[in-house]
């Protein structure tokens, strides 16, 4: 077992809590702080705890010196401020006497936000490519590490594990939420238990379906990925997304879980993105069809399907969602687990946005904060920014 930030004593000390702020930004507006006040939880306990609490995120990608123009953290400190109640002092570098001063100068309760801590991958990715004098640096600020930012947990930074290889450290709350979550749904599912796919590419999923295939009782398969399997069928899918290199995985796992897999048997197809849309069958599609969503056959079929299951873990979108007209299938079935009482899961990125912006934030056991992590934990890897945190 990991230990937690409840496993110190934070009185007084420095603690530095690696939280996930990379949030959404245009035209200098934050367009979406759930990631902040997902990190509240954690920033709060360590202020009751009379810590000084010192905060690190990543925003964006910095590859170039503008970058920094549009990615600094400064929107960040400031609606933190407001969500807090509280002054937030922000340091606009990531090293030097200014940033080192303001953490000496820190009281018991005082937050400080450090600048985005990808500023440090203008020179030689130091941040990114966890360059080993990067992690030392920044642990030597602080007495205890928190990392919180289960949305880079699977890459190895300096900023979670160059400094957690430096100082004590602990996970904080959002991550021990995350994992709790996503472990138990892989380890101990309340049986039947379905995963839902979705997406883009089989390729990306592979893992997933490799690790959970003998742990589920169906894995349902819409989004651009159910054409490659369908393809492997025999159907002619068209003109929708394929994905060639996966065709002989796709085939290998019809033959072994034929009965497992459940695919669309109708789609919404049109001639192109902005098209005219139709619904049809499996067999029906003509060679410049593109098929973007589940029809409505196939949502019945998953719904009947899940109505069995007690369980149920979905990774990825039904359907090319950002477009309204192809949305349906993903709104259906958030729709539809939204009124049961079901255990449901779901991964980061795309699926998570999506049962965000649809209106179901609080209707399920777990949206997950992380879209690579989420998949990777899924996949069974080890995640090294969590790896490397002390155990109890
Ligand atoms: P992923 O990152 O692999 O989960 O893929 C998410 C992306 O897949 C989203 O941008 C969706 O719009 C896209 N997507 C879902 N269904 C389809 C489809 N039938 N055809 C093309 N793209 C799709």
């Amino acid at each position: 077992m990991k230990k937690t930030i409840e496993d110190f004593d934070l009185s007084g000390k420095k603690v530095i809590i690696r939280v996930d702020f990379n949030v959404p930004i245009k035209d200098g507006k934050i367009q979406d702080d759930n990631r902040i006040i997902a990190s509240l939880k954690t920033i709060n306990y360590a202020i009751d705890k009379g810590a000084k609490v010192i905060l690190m995120s990543h925003l964006g990608r910095i590859k170039l010196e503008e970058d920094k123009n549009t990615n600094s953290l400064k929107i960040v400190a400031d609606r933190l401020s407001e969500l807090l109640n509280k002054k937030v002092i922000f340091i606009n570098t990531t090293r030097g006497n200014l940033l080192e001063d303001a953490i000496n100068n820190l009281n018991s309760k005082d937050v400080l936000l450090m600048e985005n801590t990808r500023f440090e991958d203008l020179n030689g990715k130091l941040e990114s490519g966890n360059d080993n004098d990067l992690g030392k640096y920044w642990a030597s600020l602080g007495d205890i590490f928190i990392n919180d930012a289960f949305a880079t947990a699977h890459r190895s930074h300096a900023s979670n594990v160059g400094i957690a290889s430096n100082l004590p450290s602990g996970i904080g709350f959002l991550i021990q939420n995350e994992i709790e979550n996503l472990n138990k749904i892989i380890n101990n599912p309340k049986r039947p238990f379905a995963v839902i796919l979705g997406g883009a590419k089989v390729k990306d999923k592979i893992g997933v379906i490799k690790n959970l295939i003998n742990k589920c009782d169906y894995i349902l398969i819409g989004g651009g990925m159910a054409y490659t399997f369908l393809k492997t069928l025999g159907f002619n899918v068209g003109a929708s997304l394929i994905d060639d290199e996966s065709k002989s995985f796709c085939l290998d796992m019809l033959n072994k879980y034929k009965d497992k897999i459940i695919l669309p048997v109708d789609s919404i197809v049109s001639k192109e993105l902005d098209g005219d849309i139709t619904l049809k069958n499996n067999n029906e599609l003509d060679n410049d069809d593109i098929a973007l969503d589940i029809g409505d056959k196939t949502i019945d079929k998953f719904k009947g399907i899940l109505n069995n299951c007690n369980t149920i873990m979905w990774n990825g979108p039904l359907g090319y969602f950002e477009l309204d007209k192809y949305s349906k299938g993903t709104k259906e079935i958030l729709e539809y687990l939204s009124k049961t009482n079901k255990e449901v899961i779901i991964g980061g990125g795309d699926t998570a946005s999506a049962a965000i912006n649809f209106g179901y934030k609080d209707s399920f056991t777990h949206i997950s904060t992380g879209g690579g992590a989420s998949l990777e934990l899924l996949e069974g890897k080890v995640l090294p920014g969590i790896d490397v945190i002390d155990e109890k």
